[in-house]
């Protein structure tokens, strides 16, 4: 399986360590047809951006970086956070109309938007390591959160669906087929596991394989997405950014 585009990256607008056009160009060296920056949404606690605006800043960068790169087509997404436990994300509706597209990501240190987030979800997630009996209903708040974003908000996919974040993977799959949203195979992170894309290879979900690349070293890298995806027999019409023929 090929892949032309690749839209999770981050830059030094959140926690990447090069810029805008220094990922851009690593995509073209790669032979990328298209490049999607997604970096962090502001409530990312040391690693997200300034604020919502930071997106249209980016944006005005990307159109300046297109006539440098006429083969190339780049769009700017984001990895937004879930700061509410009703689904709510921490880019503002108004921005998130300008972007390209939308991607969220369920991560531990994010700041919630009141204090039932801190208890149930910031924190649960933090003292389901001390104790296991918590597991069931952390996973739960977990999924249901996540599951009310894609209800809410118009997301392409779930970044690294899973990751120090328990999840319902089944159910999380019923949604996204619902809400025509994808699952992430994120191959900085090289997960989620084969096993887990194995339990929900036959249920229909569309998948994207991303790098999730913090420098343009990694920009492109999809090997471990290959990998998975030909483990649990997934074909290529289901994944949204493989090149089909
Ligand atoms: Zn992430
Ligand atoms: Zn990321």
């Amino acid at each position: 399986m090929e892949f032309h585009g690749d839209y999770h990256m981050h830059t030094q607008y959140s926690d990447g360590r090069a810029t805008v056009a220094d990922m851009v160009e690593a995509a073209r060296l790669k032979g990328l047809t298209e490049v999607g920056i997604a970096d962090h949404g502001p409530a990312n606690i040391c690693t997200g951006v300034k604020n919502s605006n930071t997106f249209l800043k980016i944006k005005e960068e990307t159109k300046y970086l297109a006539g440098h790169f006429p083969q190339l087509k780049i769009k700017v997404g984001a990895e937004a956070d879930i700061v509410g436990l009703k689904g709510e994300l921490d880019i503002t509706r108004e921005v998130i109309e300008e972007l390209d597209y939308l991607l969220v990501g369920l991560h531990p240190y994010v700041m919630p938007v009141n204090a039932e987030t801190a208890w149930n979800y910031v924190l649960g997630n933090q003292l389901v390591k001390i104790k296991k009996g918590l597991r069931e209903k952390v996973k739960n708040i977990n999924t249901k959160t996540l599951i009310d974003t894609l209800y809410k908000y118009d997301v392409l996919a779930v970044t690294h669906p899973g990751l120090k974040m328990d999840i319902d993977f089944q159910e999380l799959a019923k949604v996204c087929i619902k809400t025509d949203t994808a699952l992430e195979i994120n191959t900085g992170h090289t997960f989620p596991k084969v096993d887990d894309i194995i339990q929900i290879a036959d249920s229909g979900v569309n998948f994207i394989v991303n790098s999730d690349a913090h420098f343009p070293e990694t920009v492109g890298e999809f090997d471990y997405g290959r990998y998975v995806l030909n483990k649990a027999k997934v074909t290529e019409e289901r994944v949204l950014n493989a090149t089909s023929g």
